[in-house]
């Protein structure tokens, strides 16, 4: 019976997986049948292609490289053995609807021997199963498979990570899990802050470090376990237990609930940082302008601050309370300088301007008015400007003093050395005259003694005559009086004069003129005269070994400058800046023995001042020392 025929044979031959009979005549393989599962899903009609050689019908190149010689293989080796081969997965692409374009398919082939009634294979059915989809399918299962693989090595090499840092992090942290808050994780950070070694994981903390018993932090962490809500802590004293020894930190700290997966907290993340070292100095800080206000305070000193850029001005209360505001008064800085004395207030404005802009030292007295009683008031103020950096801008701050006190003291000095210097010098006007008339008389004798005697006592009424002078014009410049002839003279021809009648007071140093030309100058003759005096005769008072004393007379630009060289014992640097203050000498073994007053650099100065003028000295302890002065040029 052909067995194609056969009603069981072509049911089970008619199924939804596409077959194919071959006639087992290797190598050609003759198309016997096709079903229609196989005329649908390749397009070939089975009237068409049967009675054809399998490879005619299905060209290789629609397979895989080698599929269809592993085909050719199994068929042979199925009718060989009469066994059903299964071959594997195979690559044959089948044309899509359109014919034009061949789809993707992968089948897997079952070659099955028919064996007829002699018991060898008469047919070979080939069952091709669309496993497509079932790769597809793998695919995925085997690409979802690599993507879990891939998390879990992500996951471990990101714990791995976290540990890291965990460990590395500049900050100390610790996992605190559970409401026992066993420690589950600490780094040496949060150790050394504690002061506990790494044997305390795994223990709850109350048990690792029993001094926080009665302390805010197991408290604070109940809260944060119970609410969820993240704590911050900052600047919170603790008292810990280092190797025995209890010892105050102060941290700063975040307690961070962390949640499990239903969102409840697990357990806490603690990170700290110590900041004992900057809450120590903030509060030595604190302690230094407690004490520095007490200080203040106490010496009853008024500070201001002015911000050098914007000029926003800051009394104290006591600054007010000088110039008459009270304190809940506002006083900007315009009416604190409209209450300063009209003859001083550009003064110090000008400084403050100077000092701002170009860092000068600000020192200044001056008189001030009370607005509500006009009662005047002097005083000191010293300030300076403290530079800016990234936080603060620069600012001109200091301190005034109420000097009235001591202002009115050295006012009754001043009148009473005014008073004295008066009433000497009425009698040394008539022991001048009378000597000047003994002078005269005494010309007609031969008594050489009496003309000496008479000659001394000339010059040493002069010099007093001078020392009172000057202690008038001190407390004359006291009360701001200076009172100026203002001629114009030549300046060489003063200097001239000036050496000579130095030079007969003192015979023991030599005077020494550099070429000087003639310059004109438009101020008092006499003042500059004493200036000059007042110069030279330091030069040979503090020069008790030095014996040249040289006088030079130059001009530069506007001004002359003059100035005087000895070669006496200088002075040390600390010492030149008060030089030229009032009553100013300097004390030491070597000027013990020279009197003087310490009024005749003032005077100078003053007088120089008065002229537009400037003087200074340059000095070497032990060496000698230049004073000089500059006067405007008379053009
Ligand atoms: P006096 O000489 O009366 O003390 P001055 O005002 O003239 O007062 O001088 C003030 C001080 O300056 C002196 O006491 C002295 O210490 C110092 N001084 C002045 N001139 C010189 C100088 N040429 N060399 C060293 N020191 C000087």
């Amino acid at each position: 019976m052909n067995l194609l025929k056969d009603p069981l044979f072509q049911a089970l031959f008619n199924t939804s997986i596409p077959r194919i009979i071959l006639k087992p005549n290797a190598p050609d393989f003759t198309i016997i049948a096709v079903n229609d599962a196989h005329e649908k899903i390749t397009g070939k009609k089975g009237i068409d292609i049967t009675g054809q050689n399998l490879w005619d019908i299905y060209q290789p190149e629609h397979s895989a490289a080698d599929g269809a010689q592993q085909l050719l293989e199994a068929l042979i080796q199925g009718i060989a053995t009469h066994q059903t081969i299964t071959m594997p997965p195979f690559k044959y692409d089948i044309p899509s609807g359109n014919a034009e374009i061949l789809e993707h398919r992968w089948w897997k082939l079952e070659v099955m021997p028919i064996k007829g009634a002699g018991g060898n294979p008469v047919y070979v059915m080939i069952t091709a199963i669309n496993i497509t989809e079932d790769l597809k399918t793998l695919k995925k299962i085997g690409q979802a498979k690599a993507r879990e693989h891939q998390l879990a090595a992500e996951l471990a090499a990101s714990e791995a990570r976290a540990k890291h840092i965990f460990s590395i992090a500049p900050v100390a942290i610790g996992v605190l899990s559970g409401r026992e808050l066993i420690i589950e994780s600490a780094n040496d950070k949060i150790l050394k802050i504690w002061g506990k070694q790494a044997s305390i994981v795994g223990q709850p903390l109350c048990i690792a470090l029993p001094e926080i018993e009665g302390q805010p932090f197991l408290g604070l962490l109940e809260k944060v376990f119970s609410s969820g809500i993240t704590y911050y802590g900052h600047e919170i004293k603790a008292k810990l237990e280092h190797e025995g020894q209890m010892k105050d930190v102060y941290l700063d700290f975040v307690y961070h609930p962390l949640a499990d997966a239903e969102g409840n907290t697990s357990s806490i993340m603690v990170v700290a940082t110590e900041v004992t070292g900057q809450v120590q100095s903030r509060k030595t800080i604190e302690r230094t302008e407690e004490m520095l206000r007490l200080a203040i305070d106490s010496v009853e000193l008024g500070t201001w601050y002015i911000n050098a850029e914007t000029r926003e001005f800051i009394p104290s209360d006591r600054l007010k309370s000088f110039f008459g505001f009270d304190s809940d008064e506002e006083m900007s800085y315009d009416e604190a300088l409209s209450q300063i004395e009209e003859s001083y207030r550009e003064r110090v404005s000008n400084a403050v301007e100077r000092s701002i802009m170009n860092n000068e030292i600000f020192d200044l007295e001056f008189p001030v008015m009370d607005r509500h009683d006009e009662k005047i008031r002097w005083c000191r103020a010293t300030g300076k400007l403290y530079a800016g950096d990234m936080e603060k801008t620069p600012h001109f701050s200091g301190t005034i003093l109420d000097i009235t006190g001591r202002k009115e003291d050295e006012q009754r000095k001043d009148d009473f050395i005014s008073m004295v210097s008066h009433e000497l010098k009425t009698p040394l006007t008539s022991l001048s005259a009378y000597i000047q008339m003994l002078v005269n008389k005494s010309i007609t004798t031969d008594d050489d003694f009496v003309q000496h005697a008479l000659g001394r006592a000339n010059q040493q009424v002069k010099k007093m005559g001078n020392m009172i002078n000057g202690f008038l014009n001190v407390s004359r410049l006291g009360s701001g009086r200076i009172y100026l002839n203002i001629i114009d003279f030549n300046l060489k021809e003063l200097i001239l004069e000036v050496i000579e009648e130095i030079q007969l007071v003192t015979p023991a140093h030599t005077i020494t003129l550099s070429p000087c030309i003639d310059i004109l100058i438009n101020g008092d003759r006499d003042k500059i005269g004493q200036v000059i005096t007042n110069l030279l005769s330091n030069a040979a008072k503090y020069s008790p070994r030095g014996n040249t004393i040289d006088l030079t007379c130059t001009t530069n630009g506007s001004m002359a400058i003059i100035s005087v060289k000895d070669e006496g014992m200088g002075v040390k640097p600390q010492d030149i800046d008060k030089l030229f203050n009032r009553f100013y000498r300097v004390s030491s073994k070597h000027t013990e023995n020279i009197s003087g007053f310490g009024i005749g650099l003032y005077l100078s100065a003053e007088i120089i001042k008065s002229h537009h003028g400037r003087i200074w000295v340059e000095s070497e302890k032990g060496k000698g020392s230049t004073f000089f002065f500059s006067l405007p040029i008379y053009v």
